[in-house]
């Protein structure tokens, strides 16, 4: 269906942290025009692209540093690194949560080596023990989420970074959720290769992911083992730079979309756009706060991307989502220890202060339909008036 102010009603109002609501200009963008991804014309728009990225993360050394792009969500740029970067080497992943473990999943997969420091889901990863591990184990490359998308947190990449830098370790991150929100300052962090995806707070369409890195850290790729056809990131380099092409087809309309929304950021400015989000954050944080809701981690833990709340004791999600759906609005669900405990709501995407208001106000009046049991309530009452009567 076309989306057009006549059926404007049926828009969903995406409060999820991806997928998100589009700009009209990234709408548009995705049918610009029909080009060979063989001629010039992609090869303008990939490296148009990469240049972008490179703002948009505001690397100062642009000249050290290289971005490719790859076709597939963010998963699979999280897989091109890990299965391209780490050889028979021992990989150490940081997680507190659903994502980092995902990173340990993926690397299991390519890497025998691939060991995991687990802290509990929605707590903050410990310094002083990573420092403990990194001193007793023999790790050469540490990986870890920047925002952990399971219970917003956002880690500490710099402190990490710090580490990595004392222990001479190489350094990972996937900025999936958070770049387009959160400053990522790869050379202060010391990161080797991060990676993200339009579709989260870059604000385009699903399908596109990247990878962000030092030069010199793609070029030690040519000698690895290759583990993947498809994901072989030192292929993708290779293509780049030498033919400024992808290996493979990419999806050309939804890079056209991808570039229309960096675009948007860079004319907004990097900065100002993490301010933008970080208002309509707090916006909706205050509101739900004043809705007398609970949040599952401390404000000053999260990202800027969205945030979680403990479901009322006396709501069942499932009718308190579809009864937010009727109202066009769209949330998520927790995953694992969190599934049917908490639900989450993005602020990413279009959307704007309006929209957080008819979500709050939308927000008050579902949950009043869930009253606790008033009748019962209302009885008490009444037995108490009868008592100072008496
Ligand atoms: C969304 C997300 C991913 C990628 O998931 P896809 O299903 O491939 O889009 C990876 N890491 C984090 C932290 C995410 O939030």
């Amino acid at each position: 269906m076309q989306y057009n102010s006549q059926n404007i009603k049926d828009r969903l109002f995406l409060f999820t942290p991806g997928p998100v609501n589009v700009a009209e200009s990234v709408r548009s963008a995705i049918c610009k025009t029909d080009i060979c991804h063989r001629e010039e014309d992609f090869e303008f728009l990939l490296l148009s692209i990469e240049k972008k990225l490179l703002k948009l993360f505001e690397i100062k050394e642009t000249d050290n540093y290289r971005a490719v792009v790859i076709t597939g969500s963010g998963t699979a740029a999280n897989e091109s690194i890990l299965s391209s970067v780490v050889g028979n080497k021992n990989i150490l992943i940081l997680s507190n949560g659903e994502f980092g473990e995902r990173l340990y999943n993926i690397s299991k997969i390519h890497n025998q080596n691939t060991s995991i420091l687990k802290f509990a889901w929605g707590e903050q990863l410990d310094l002083e023990t990573i420092d403990a591990y990194l001193k007793n184990n023999d790790v050469d490359i540490i990986s870890m989420v920047h925002h952990e998308t399971s219970s917003g947190m956002l880690n500490p990449i710099e402190q990490v970074g710090q580490l990595s830098i004392v222990h001479n370790k190489m350094f990972i991150v996937d900025c999936v959720s958070s770049a387009g929100a959160e400053p990522i300052d790869i050379e202060k962090c010391n990161i080797s290769f991060c990676s993200s995806s339009s579709s989260k707070a870059i604000g385009s369409y699903p399908g596109v992911s990247f990878v962000i890195g030092a030069k010199r850290e793609f070029e030690k790729l040519k000698d690895m083992p290759i583990k993947t056809t498809y994901l072989n990131l030192y292929k993708f380099y290779h293509f780049i730079t030498v033919y400024s092409q992808t290996p493979n087809t990419p999806a050309v309309p939804l890079l056209f979309a991808f570039e229309r929304a960096l675009l948007n950021i860079l004319e907004e400015g990097v900065g100002n756009r993490h301010k933008h989000i970080n208002m309509l954050a707090n916006l909706l944080r205050e509101g739900m706060e004043r809705l007398g809701l609970k949040f599952l981690i401390n404000r000053e833990d999260m990202c800027s991307v969205l945030t979680t709340i403990h479901i009322p004791s006396h709501v069942d999600l499932d009718v308190f989502k579809s009864k937010l759906r009727d109202k066009r609005i769209i949330i998520y669900d927790g995953k694992g220890p969190f599934s049917n405990k908490v639900f989450q709501v993005g602020n990413i995407g279009t959307l704007t202060p309006d929209d957080i208001d008819y979500f709050l106000n939308s927000l008050k009046e579902v949950l009043q339909t869930f009253e606790k049991f008033p009748f019962i309530e209302n009885i008490l009452e009444n037995n108490k008036e009868m008592e100072t009567v008496y």
